[in-house]
């Protein structure tokens, strides 16, 4: 593969993938766009951005919180949730409203739209980016008089590894079972 950056952007990654050098490359490009943008990813933020990492599927506070307290002792919820809006506000990582979960972003420091499609049967989480989709939301927000303050797009279904894999997992109205 020459160009994984293409390729995440573009939707779910091989499901053999090096994922090593996912989080390598994610945590590298955080560095730099910390130094960049002058803030301070402390080695908590790094750690956490890293957990966030550890798969392409949501990683929830919690899960942050408890992985934190068996590697460091206690760890108080606050301590990661300021680590998550620190990453939020950089750009590093989407929540996933509906999940209440984070995933990395696979185009830090760049400013872009984004949609999220959420597979249901392996529970990974890819992230598209549709410039057009996004004019066109803004577009009829505004038509409706509406003052769009976030634009969160999540897409549920089956990623092109699960639809291939097993047997036909919809129904006849096209609703995943
Ligand atoms: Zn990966
Ligand atoms: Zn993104
Ligand atoms: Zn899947």
């Amino acid at each position: 593969m020459t160009d994984r950056h293409q390729d995440l952007a573009g939707g779910f990654p091989e499901t053999d993938h090096d994922h090593a050098s996912c989080v390598d490359e994610a945590l590298d490009r955080a560095v730099a766009i910390c130094e960049r943008r002058q803030v301070r990813l402390t080695p908590l933020r790094r750690r956490v951005l890293q957990a966030v990492w550890s798969s392409h599927k949501p990683v929830g506070a919690y899960n942050i919180l408890t992985m934190l307290t068996n590697e460091r002792g206690t760890t108080a919820p606050p301590t990661v949730y300021r680590a998550l809006e620190f990453l939020l506000e950089n750009g590093l990582i989407h929540r996933i409203e509906s999940l209440n979960a984070f995933v990395g972003c696979t185009k830090p420091g760049q400013d872009h739209a984004w949609q999220l499609l959420i597979c249901r049967a392996c529970g990974r989480v890819a992230e598209i980016s549709d410039g057009k989709l996004d004019h066109a939301i803004a577009d009829a927000a505004s038509r409706a008089g509406f003052i769009l303050q976030r634009r969160t797009i999540e897409l549920a279904g089956l990623c092109s590894a699960c639809r291939d894999s097993g047997p036909a997992q919809r129904d006849g109205d096209g609703a995943l079972v």
